[in-house]
């Protein structure tokens, strides 16, 4: 199935209309009882934001109502801005219907444009909210250990680069980026200066990636489970996401998904992947540059975690194989450094970087010159990689203590979890039944925050599944947090009845 200009949904689609329960007799009239309940749907999320309904006379003949009746029902959720109508093209729900204060002259959910109705999401806002709450101990956002932040080289290179002249500080820069942090970041990765583009956060390279190569309907293989803010930035450009377990690696199944789907790019993080932690083999990155480049097919290279490696440094990128042609490649010092700075990179074929600048300059003139020019003198003067060197040992030392955490307050069984060599991540499977949305509501009525599986899915799948960032905080409130999590998911598990296939936590 590839979707239009609507976000894709799982493969069921949206609820059985027919199942409507109308009762003639009973008030309120038929047309209120209908759209009352079309929009509890929409509030229980039966019905998502993009799901298309049936016709008005299909609905009517479904329920066995009048055309009246569904007209009706459907002008009385338009004016509560829960559905809009297209001529030509049927009729959407447009948002949930959390909605807007009475009182307003029409609902400005009603009002949006289709391309923001596929922005409508909020998991990574609340994970970014939940990330600065200290009342929480959130294991959600993928931040590094900002203890080892090196607040006194940043000073003392900001104070210089101020003295040695304001201008260039605080003035704009090209749009491509600062020559200084352009240089530092291609001679890193022995490229030219002409193939970096500097952007505000690989989040921003990404939506640049989409909007520069996408358009509505277009088909784009993602890694399955993948990161969900790639999920968000391409859906939002109206793609239809095929999904593929990277993981397993089976080029042959890959090569089906190709052939089937035509996709315009194939998506993926190659190196301590969001959210496994995985990180892939040489031959396996051999063989897929072998394959998508029999199929011409261009591939998006996420790599925001390559520098956190525990031990050996991990194999080529994509990228650095490919000699940079058919690859664009994305990075970040949001993990590295701090995701505050906002600064990641694009490297590229330059002309595609040339078309990249040009789309990022219709909502981002420069990106912020300081900052740039700072970090550009960390890389070239080793602050850096003696930063990195610190950083690494920290969160190798955190991974080791929520891992005896976990073995020591989560009940036997009850939880699956693989040790990484690297990155932020444990990617966890919760047995016994458990479902890591329910068991959310109450880690955070608990003060513990992490990421439950499904948003991972470009399909919805993954309900027993979640994500841990060890590295965002220090070691006596990992074993805190990990104790509260640990006790809710006995509570949780006493409660289901059977433990099928339980596995010992690894
Ligand atoms: N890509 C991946 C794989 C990520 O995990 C993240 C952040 N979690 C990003 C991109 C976005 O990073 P940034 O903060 O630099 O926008």
């Amino acid at each position: 199935m590839v979707l239009g200009d609507t976000p894709p949904r799982d493969e069921n689609g949206p609820m059985d209309f027919a199942t409507l329960a109308l009762d003639r007799g009973a008030s309120p009239v038929l047309y209120r009882q209908l759209s009352d309940q079309l929009a509890d749907a929409i509030g229980r999320g039966e019905l998502a934001a993009g799901d298309r309904l049936p016709s008005e006379r299909d609905l009517a003949m479904a329920l066995g109502v009048s055309r009246t009746t569904a007209v009706n029902a459907y002008r009385e959720l338009e004016a509560r801005g829960l559905i809009r109508g297209y001529v030509g093209r049927g009729t959407f729900v447009c948002a949930a219907s959390s909605s807007e204060p009475a009182g307003a002259p029409f609902a400005w959910r009603g009002k949006l444009a289709v391309g923001a109705q596929r922005t409508l999401d909020p998991t990574l806002r609340s994970i970014v909210r939940a990330a600065s709450d200290p009342a929480v101990i959130s294991f959600a956002a993928g931040i590094p250990a900002l203890e080892c932040f090196p607040t006194e080289a940043f000073r003392e290179i900001t104070d210089r680069v101020l003295r040695r002249g304001a201008r260039t500080a605080v003035g704009l820069a090209p749009t491509e980026g600062q020559p200084a942090l352009r240089r530092a970041i291609a001679s890193r990765a022995s490229i030219r200066p002409e193939q970096v583009l500097i952007v505000a956060g690989a989040q921003q390279g990404l939506d640049l990636v989409a909007r520069c190569l996408l358009d509505p309907g277009d088909a784009v293989v993602i890694d399955r489970p993948g990161y969900l803010g790639a999920i968000q930035a391409f859906r939002a450009a109206g793609a239809h996401l095929v999904g593929w377990d990277a993981g397993q690696g089976d080029l042959d199944e890959l090569e089906d998904l190709l052939l089937r789907y035509r996709p315009k790019l194939l998506y993926t993080t190659t190196t301590f992947q969001n959210p496994t932690g995985r990180t892939w083999p040489l031959p396996l990155r051999r063989d897929l540059l072998e394959l998508t480049a029999r199929y011409r097919l261009p591939v998006v290279e996420d790599e925001p975690y390559r520098d956190l490696s525990f031990g050996a440094a991990p194999p080529p990128s994509l990228f650095a194989l490919d000699g940079g042609r058919s690859v664009i490649h994305v990075g970040t010092f949001s993990k590295t450094l701090a995701g505050g700075l906002r600064l990641g990179w694009v490297t590229a074929n330059e002309a595609i970087v040339d078309q990249l600048a040009l789309v990022k300059l219709r909502d981002d003139v420069s990106t912020a010159s300081l900052t740039q020019l700072v970090i550009a003198d960390l890389l070239t003067s080793g602050r850096f990689d003696r930063h990195l060197a610190e950083l690494r040992a920290e969160h190798s030392r955190r991974h080791q203590t929520m891992l005896a955490a976990l073995r020591r307050h989560v009940p036997t069984g009850a939880l699956n979890c693989r040790p990484v060599n690297g990155g932020l991540y444990l990617w966890c499977r919760l047995h016994a039944g458990l479902d890591a949305r329910d068991l959310f509501q109450t880690a955070a009525a608990a003060g513990v925050a992490y990421v439950a599986g499904d948003h991972f899915y470009p399909d919805g799948a993954g309900a027993n599944e979640l994500r841990l960032c060890f590295s965002s905080v220090p070691a006596p409130r990992i074993e805190e947090g990990v104790r509260r999590l640990g006790s809710l998911i006995g509570g949780h598990r006493h409660q289901a009845t059977h433990l099928n296939g339980a596995q010992p936590l690894v």
